[in-house]
């Protein structure tokens, strides 16, 4: 079955070459596959010069060398060609059919004229040897025959117009001794003539597999690229969707919230005490739904880049103590001590305050919901000279070794197990690292079981400079 494959492409490849220079382009010279031809040959223009010139420097040492040098100046001649018409293919877009016409039949002609000079260069050698073995003409031919199937694959007609050169040069070194000698059948120059024949067979086979693997390549390229868009148009409709739902729940959710908040408040009437218990469970559990969708709404606008970041020179000490206010009620609600140990001078860096405030809330309330009560949490700034490092330490639980990406991790925790204590959702670091990293900011921590662990988020610090190009960037942007 296989071989009949290749038979086939054998035949369409032959028929393709017998055919008219149009049809050559509809069928075989796709735009791309011309494009691809023309420029690899310049490209390799310099690896083909120099095994020329070796062969050149080699053949004059034994061979007559104004013919040598006739033959390779021939040689050398037809690159000049090919470095030209690479040049007038990179200029093609790939699309005009007329242009790719014209450039394949520069092709053609090219590969006529560059096959006939290698063919004379090498036969000039086989015709100064009186006797038979040709084995370094013969050796040069097959290089450049091997070359041939190597690198022209992407058009099969061409190269077997170039091989079939080749083939009758191969064919005259051999038959030529024939005619000079009438050797006996027992000769060994009958013999050179067979080995010749399977020489050639062998190169006729090793060209289709350079072929047939160039068009499985090509073919597996196609399936990947429409892999990838189908992943991409996946991935589209994921966010559609994830973006729709949130929001179509965060809407009735935030009244649903304001409405039991009122109820639980006695805002309305005084509710009867054995009501308020299911009211408050109803109300708590309201609030962490809605925070789940923020977290989602949030992950998919990062994801899909459509937040855009307001940049602004930002002193991190002021940023750090807006968290820190931000949070007290829920510290002492959970008899947790917050410190904050500002740096001495203003830490200034360029970010944007209210993604930066997520942030580092994130890293707070991580700190509470895994401390235990009566600790302290410490709220840090430091002036590391270039950088600016805040940074959350707490006296909680700890993180083993080797979690680093379930805590960074989407939708991932380090105990996920049903017996975990505290709740959440998973996204709130991965949210972080992402606007962090939209900082150029580095997010990481240092931990111990038991003991506690700190968080940070280090920052280039803001220079003059900076500062004065982001606020002028924002005055830009404002007027
Ligand atoms: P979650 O909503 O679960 O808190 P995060 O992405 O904020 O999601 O945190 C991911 C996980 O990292 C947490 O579930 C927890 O296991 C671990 N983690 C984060 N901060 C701390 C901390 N300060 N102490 C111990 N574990 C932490």
């Amino acid at each position: 079955m296989k071989r009949r494959k290749a038979l086939g492409v054998k035949m369409q490849g032959l028929r393709t070459f017998k055919s008219t220079q149009t049809n050559w382009f509809s069928s075989v010279g796709r735009e791309q596959n011309i494009k691809d031809y023309a420029s690899l040959l310049s490209e390799l223009v310099w690896k083909r010069q120099t095994s020329f010139l070796a062969a050149a420097v080699l053949a004059a040492f034994y061979f007559d060398v104004v013919s040598v040098f006739v033959t390779y100046l021939f040689v050398a001649l037809t690159e000049f060609l090919d470095v030209h018409l690479g040049r007038k293919s990179k200029s093609w877009d790939g699309q005009d059919p007329i242009i790719g016409r014209q450039i394949l039949k520069r092709i053609v002609f090219n590969t006529i004229i560059s096959a006939l000079a290698i063919c004379a260069f090498i036969v000039n050698m086989a015709l100064q040897q009186s006797s038979t073995g040709h084995f370094t003409p013969l050796f040069f031919l097959f290089s450049a025959s091997v070359f041939a199937a190597m690198y022209n694959s992407q058009l099969l007609g061409i190269l077997l117009l170039r091989l079939t050169i080749y083939g009758f040069a191969f064919l005259f070194i051999a038959v030529f001794d024939l005619v000079r000698y009438a050797p006996s059948l027992k000769s060994q120059i009958w013999m050179e003539f067979f080995t010749i024949i399977f020489v050639l067979y062998f190169i006729i086979d090793i060209s289709m597999k350079f072929y047939l693997s160039h068009k499985e390549r090509l073919e597996q390229m196609k399936l990947i690229k429409e892999e990838s868009e189908r992943a991409k148009a996946a991935l589209e409709a994921k966010a559609q969707f994830l973006a729709t739902v949130s929001h179509e729940l965060r809407t009735p959710l935030t009244s649903i919230i304001g409405a039991l908040e009122l109820v639980n408040n006695d805002a309305l009437a005084v509710l009867p005490e054995p009501l308020k218990p299911i009211i408050n469970l109803a109300n708590r559990n309201g609030q962490r739904l809605a925070a789940l969708i923020d977290d989602l709404l949030s992950m998919q606008k990062i994801e899909s880049e459509e937040i855009v970041f307001d940049f602004m020179p930002i002193d991190a000490n002021d940023l750090l103590s807006e968290t820190v206010d931000s949070t007290s009620g829920i510290a002492s609600k959970l008899g947790i001590h917050v410190t904050l140990e500002p740096c001495a001078e203003a830490c200034m860096i360029i970010g944007d305050r209210d993604r930066l405030v997520q942030v580092l809330s994130n890293l707070l309330s991580n700190a509470l919901k895994f401390s235990p009560h009566g600790s302290t949490v410490k709220a840090r700034v430091e002036n590391l000279g270039t950088r600016v490092r805040i940074s959350i330490q707490d006296e909680g639980l700890g993180i083993p070794a080797g979690a680093k990406d379930r805590v960074f991790g989407k939708f991932s925790q380090v105990d996920s197990s049903d017996v975990r204590r505290v709740g959440g959702t998973g996204l709130g670091l991965y949210i972080s690292k992402q606007i962090a990293e939209r900082h150029n900011a580095i997010i990481d921590y240092v931990s111990e079981l038991g003991v506690g662990s700190t968080f940070y988020v280090e920052f280039d610090r803001g220079t003059d400079r900076d500062i004065a190009r982001a606020d002028k960037k924002r005055l830009d942007t404002a007027t």
